[in-house]
This record gives C-alpha cells, sequence and structure tokens, in this order.
C-alpha cells in the first residue's frame, strides 16, 4: 500500500505518517546509518491498518496490483517476502512464490524489465552455445529450453538454429564443441551445407559445416508483464519506480527494506539510478517527507548486476559473498529479417556471432566487456563496429540491411565458477544461491544472481525453495506445469483498490468530469504504422495507468522500421486532444506532462540511433529531426533528436 496518493498534499501525508510511526514500538533498526533517524513500525503490528503481518500474527487482506510510485509517496506495506529487483530473475520469483500461496512484494526502481532483462538478445538457448566452455550452463539451458517451449509456449517463437562453421576457423573447435553436447546429451543434427545455403541465402558460401539446434526466440517484455499482472492477479503487490535504499535490521537479522519513490518517467528513473556511487543508499526522500518501509521476514535480492551493490547495503560480508562482475553486451538491430532462424557461429565464443530473428527485424550480438556499477551502459561507435564487421562473416551481405539501433545491457556474471573462473566471456553463465544467514552475513536476507534469461524459471524455483525453508512452509513450486497466458489487455482487477479505473492515472474526480471526450476518429486508426498497432487498444492501456516505453514492450509501439519517428508526435498529439491526464506525478492534463513522457520515449529509442548513422538510417535520423522541429516546436532543439545527423 501507499500512503497518500498523487493529488493530495505532500504535507498532510506526511503527518498522517509520522503519527502512526509515532504510535509504534520500534524494534527494528536500519542496516544504514544514513537512515537511523528512522522509527520503522513493528512487525505484526498494522500501521493505519495498511501492513500485513509476520507468519502466525494478525494478517490484514491486502489487494494486489501494480503501482508506479511518485516522489511524495511512502510505502508502508508487509508480505511474506519482499523482492528486490524487476527483471526476469525478480519477476519469476514473484511468479513462483505466489504460485505458492505466499503473500508476496515486488520492488523496482525504475520500470518493468528495465536492467538486463529489457536489453539481452532474445534468444532462448538450446545451451550448444556453452557446450564448449561451460557445461553446467549448457545441460540447464536444455532442459529449460524444453521447459518454457511448454509453459510459456506463446511468448516462444520455435525458429530452430543453426551452428556455422566458416572455412577459417578452427576445425578442432568443432571436435571440442560435439564432444561437450554429447557429455551433456545435447545432440546436434549434422546440417547438409547446401541445404542450409538454399534455405537461410543470406548466409555465407565459406561455411564448411553445420548443424541444426533447438534455438529460439522469445518475447521477453511479452512473457514478463504476463507473470507481473497473473501474479498481481494472485494478490502480489508490484511497486515500480521504487528505489531501495537500505535494509531494516534487528537481533535476528534483515527484516524489511527502506524504499524511495523515484517518480518520473522511466527515462529519468534510469539515468538517475546509475548516479549513485556503487553501494550508497541512493537518493532521499523529498524534503519534509519520508522513507518507505517494507518489512517480510525473508528479502531476496534478484538486482542482477547490481545484486553485489546490492548486498553491500547490509554490511561488507553480504556483499563479499556475492562474487558478481558486470560484463557489457552490444547488440545491432537490423530492418530486415536477414535469416529466419538463429544462426550461430561455431567457433569459441566472441563478438558478432549470433543471429536471432524476431518479427520482421534481426538482432546481431555481441560483445564482452567489463564495465562498473555506476555507468548506464550504451553501445560506443567501436563496440558497434566491431559487431557490425564480425556479423559480416555470416552474413556477408550485412552492409545493405538498414541497421535500426544499437543498445547495450550488461551480465551478471559469476566471477568464481565457469572455466576458468575469470570475468568477462570466461566468466560462469551459472547462477548463484546465497543463504545470507549462513554464509555468515545478515539472516532472512537471500540473493539470487547470474544465469541467463533463459535459465530464470529454474532460478526462480531454486530460490522459492530456499525461501519455503526459511519461512518454514513445505509448498512445491508450480512454474513447471503451469501455463502463461499471454495477455494482450490490462486485465480488469488487478490494478490497486481506490486507483481511478479508465481515465488515467490519479486524477481526481473533478479532474475525471472535465476531461475532453475520445474523439470519434480513433475508432479504426493506427497508433504505429509499423507495427500495425491499433490506436484505441493503445488508447486503453494508457488509460490503464501504463505510459509510452510499456506500450512498446507490450505491442511494439515505435519498434518498427521508423523507430518512433512517426509514432511518437502521433502519440503525442492524440493524447492532447482526449485529454491525457499524464503522470501521476503531474496529475494535470498538461502540454509539458505529454512532452515530457514522449520526450522520455523518443530519448530511448534515438539514445540506439546515435551510433547506428550510416546509409538509409543517416537519412531516417535526419528526417526525425526535422520532424521534431515541425512537430515539438522550438524546444526539440534541445531535444533528443538533436544533433544527432551531427555526428
Ligand atoms: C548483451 C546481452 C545479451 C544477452 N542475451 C541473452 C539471450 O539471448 N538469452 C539469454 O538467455 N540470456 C541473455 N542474456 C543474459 C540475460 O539477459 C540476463 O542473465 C538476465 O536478463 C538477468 O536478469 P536479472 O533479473 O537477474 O537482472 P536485471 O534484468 O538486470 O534485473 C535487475 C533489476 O534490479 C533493479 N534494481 C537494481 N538495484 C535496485 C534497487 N536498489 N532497488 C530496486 N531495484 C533495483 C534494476 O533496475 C533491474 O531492473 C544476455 C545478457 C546481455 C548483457
Amino acid at each position: 500500500m501507499v500512503e497518500g496518493g498523487g493529488a493530495s498534499p505532500e504535507v498532510g501525508r506526511d503527518r498522517r505518517y509520522r503519527r502512526a510511526r509515532g504510535e509504534l514500538a520500534s524494534t527494528l533498526t536500519p542496516a544504514r546509518s544514513a537512515h537511523s533517524s528512522l522509527t520503522p513500525p513493528s512487525l505484526g503490528v498494522s500501521a493505519q491498518g495498511r501492513t500485513g503481518s509476520r507468519a502466525g500474527a494478525r494478517k490484514t487482506p491486502q489487494a494486489g496490483g501494480v503501482r508506479w510510485l511518485s516522489r511524495r509517496d511512502v510505502v508502508i506495506d508487509h508480505a511474506d517476502v519482499v523482492i528486490i529487483g524487476g527483471g526476469a530473475t525478480g519477476i519469476g520469483l514473484l511468479w513462483d512464490l505466489s504460485l505458492r500461496g505466499l503473500d508476496v512484494i515486488l520492488l523496482e526502481q525504475a520500470g518493468l524489465a528495465a536492467g538486463t532483462s529489457g536489453a539481452f538478445h532474445g534468444l532462448l538457448h538450446s545451451g550448444m552455445r556453452y557446450a564448449g566452455t561451460d557445461r553446467r550452463t549448457a545441460a540447464e539451458c536444455l532442459e529449460e529450453n524444453a521447459l518454457l517451449k511448454k509453459v510459456a509456449g506463446p511468448f516462444v517463437k520455435d525458429t530452430g538454429g543453426v551452428f556455422c562453421r566458416l572455412d577459417d576457423d578452427d576445425p578442432g573447435w568443432e571436435r571440442r564443441w560435439l564432444d561437450g553436447c554429447r557429455e551433456v546429451g545435447l545432440r546436434p543434427k549434422p546440417f547438409a551445407r547446401n541445404s542450409l545455403l538454399s534455405a537461410e541465402p543470406s548466409l555465407s558460401a565459406r561455411i564448411v559445416s553445420a548443424y541444426a539446434v533447438p534455438d529460439a526466440a522469445i518475447d521477453g517484455f511479452g512473457l514478463l508483464w504476463s507473470l507481473v499482472w497473473s501474479s498481481a492477479a494472485a494478490g502480489a503487490r508490484v511497486y515500480f519506480r521504487a528505489r531501495v535504499t537500505g535494509f531494516l535490521t534487528d537481533d535476528a537479522g534483515v527484516r524489511g527494506v527502506t524504499v524511495v519513490g523515484l517518480g518520473g518517467t522511466e527515462e529519468e528513473a534510469l539515468q538517475s539510478a546509475p548516479a549513485f556511487p556503487a553501494g550508497t543508499p541512493g537518493p532521499a526522500p523529498e524534503p519534509g517527507a519520508a522513507f518507505g518501509e517494507v518489512t517480510a521476514p525473508v528479502v531476496v535480492n534478484a538486482t542482477g548486476p547490481w545484486a553485489r551493490e546490492t548486498a553491500a547495503l547490509a554490511g561488507s560480508a553480504a556483499a563479499s559473498a556475492v562474487p558478481v562482475e558486470q560484463d557489457k553486451g552490444v547488440m545491432l538491430v537490423f530492418n530486415a529479417r536477414l535469416v529466419s532462424r538463429v544462426v550461430n557461429r561455431l567457433r569459441p565464443p566472441a563478438d558478432g556471432d549470433i543471429f536471432v530473428p524476431h518479427g520482421p527485424v534481426t538482432i546481431l550480438g555481441t560483445s564482452s566487456g567489463l564495465v562498473r556499477g555506476d555507468e548506464r551502459p550504451a553501445a560506443t561507435p567501436e563496440e558497434v563496429c566491431l559487431v557490425f564487421e564480425q556479423g559480416q562473416a555470416l552474413v556477408p551481405g550485412l552492409g545493405l540491411a538498414a541497421p535500426l539501433r544499437a543498445y547495450a545491457g550488461v551480465r551478471p556474471l559469476l566471477r568464481a565458477c565457469g572455466s576458468g573462473g575469470e570475468p568477462g566471456r570466461r566468466g560462469g553463465r551459472g547462477f548463484l544461491l546465497v543463504d545470507h544467514g549462513e554464509a555468515g552475513g545478515a539472516a532472512g536476507l537471500v540473493t539470487v544472481a547470474g544465469g541467463k534469461f533463459t535459465t530464470f524459471r529454474a532460478m526462480a524455483q531454486a530460490a522459492g525453495d530456499l525461501v519455503c525453508r526459511l519461512l518454514g512452509k513445505n509448498v512445491p513450486g508450480r512454474t513447471a506445469e503451469v501455463g502463461i497466458p499471454r495477455l494482450r489487455r490490462h486485465p480488469a482487477g488487478t490494478r490497486y483498490a481506490g486507483e481511478p479505473a479508465a481515465g488515467g492515472r490519479g486524477r481526481t474526480g473533478s479532474e475525471r468530469d472535465s476531461s475532453r471526450a475520445r474523439p470519434a476518429r480513433l475508432d479504426g486508426a493506427l497508433a504505429c504504422d509499423c507495427e500495425l498497432v491499433d490506436l484505441a487498444h493503445a488508447m486503453s492501456l494508457l488509460d490503464e495507468g501504463l505510459g509510452l516505453a510499456d506500450l512498446r514492450r507490450l505491442l511494439r509501439v515505435g519498434m518498427g522500421g521508423c523507430q518512433g519517428v512517426f509514432c511518437s508526435p502521433r502519440l503525442a498529439g492524440v493524447l492532447w486532444q482526449a485529454g491525457w491526464p499524464g503522470s501521476r506525478q503531474r496529475p494535470r492534463p498538461d502540454g509539458p506532462a505529454i512532452l515530457a513522457e514522449t520526450a522520455s520515449f523518443e530519448q530511448a529509442r534515438m539514445a540506439g540511433m546515435k551510433s547506428t548513422q550510416w546509409g538509409a538510417q543517416a537519412r531516417l535520423a535526419a528526417l526525425a529531426e526535422a520532424f521534431d522541429e515541425l512537430t515539438l516546436g522550438e524546444d526539440s532543439r534541445a531535444g533528443p533528436h538533436a544533433g544527432v545527423t551531427k555526428q
């Protein structure tokens, strides 16, 4: 639950909050001195009737839902388990624990899959890529590949895959790779060279041998949104723009977290988050406001590449139990389906050696290089050139395709395992599960990190088993049996009780009454021509409280050939005409809020275009810049496209 809404006065809310806290006995102390002035509520005692309870104590029923926090919101909540991090690992665990019937809260500092899980290659690995280097991960991927094709079928495009050796690749590696495959029960089928070249005419004639493998493409955004909504329907609470700043502890260990609402657009939240030095709590509440507190007997750190920094908030012993390195990878998106199946180069894992077809585009990746936790990953021109040049060996006509954009993600790699135990590409792809109580650190804190998107379900199941053991519950996991439906529309009943229904985020009654009616010409119109997205459908999701970044994830708005050049100004215009109320932080239907949301959406799209300015793409960027000036006005000169073409 969140105290106060976007529209009520901040001071009144804060006073209520302080009064509620003052009436409670304090049994907890925040782990970090930065929060030592807090007197958090004791567990099992209701704060304004809003908190839940520890196992066995009185429990207030909670409504499940998804909520985006403003800078003024103060969360006071309690559950069986708190999960930090809304990527594949955290959301997978949310689903696992919800299916086991536990009361769960997830806190994510930005938006859905805003970290690595929103910037990956989209490959459901068969495991064969790791057959020559990391056989345990290879076996895990093989098992999960088969399982996810069953339970997450609507999100998997079973394209199949192929490994190809070029004439100058080491034949010794092919033998080692085949041995590795056999050892873990993988059976790559030889693919006749000529059949392959007629099935995939864009591939190089320099291919000397090839093997078919069960690789596939996976829609990570669609899958994770469905898991969030399904979990919310089962009672889970998900808070976005909710940055965890420290741990609450008592004599027995960790008993909850302190939280700050970051507010703003997703782009603003993402830009501000990495600016906090690694291992420090991050932002303070607004002047006069307070930290939120979410308590639970078990807290799970599922912050992926930032897992070590998050553990450090509980002390240096907890941090040293989490040997996670951050390894950046860069990917290039091309505007055509260059291949119809996943194509891998048969050589030791290296740069630019995998093509994954996704809908009308193809993604080429990736590179590898260690980075620091407080850097926001971005694709540099050097990395883009490296990936492009390497990719040309497999697809010689690559230079004729238009590169739509480049993007970067950060792998959570394990330093202490994998072949050689070295960071970077030779670091471990396996996953880490730490019970910090046993590791000599903070009891009640669990860390789950590393792994692959492909293995997120297995990671969640292992973490779920550990959480149940710590809670003294004997409930088996069910994620291997329960199918995940594709939710095309926001299901009714998953928003918070008290949230506005269709009509917008956080509007008051009078604002709702005065809102303008939808223009009739919305019917049948398109929001995005490239991806054929129905405008009325897009508007209905915005009415439910989602932002433009969510439309991109759910409906692929702005992900097609024009990369948002035409659809973002169109959406801005329609939002204004239709009376969209703007974000919860700016509850009035004002132009600046709509422009901020639109600019944030374009900024995310255009950040990736900056390093792919050649050929047709350079012309598209020039068009985007001119379009901004025409549609968004003078201010656009300082906006996201400004200067793109001059680079
Ligand atoms: C370039 C690249 C390509 C890849 N391709 C593939 C692939 O094709 N197939 C595959 O299977 N795997 C792939 N992977 C690996 C896979 O993407 C990751 O292993 C997986 O997405 C990690 O998920 P996660 O939830 O652990 O981390 P993340 O997705 O990064 O989630 C962690 C979340 O924690 C949040 N967070 C951090 N600190 C806080 C805080 N203090 N408070 C609140 N929230 C916080 C972050 O905002 C973030 O959203 C790839 C990785 C990279 C880098």
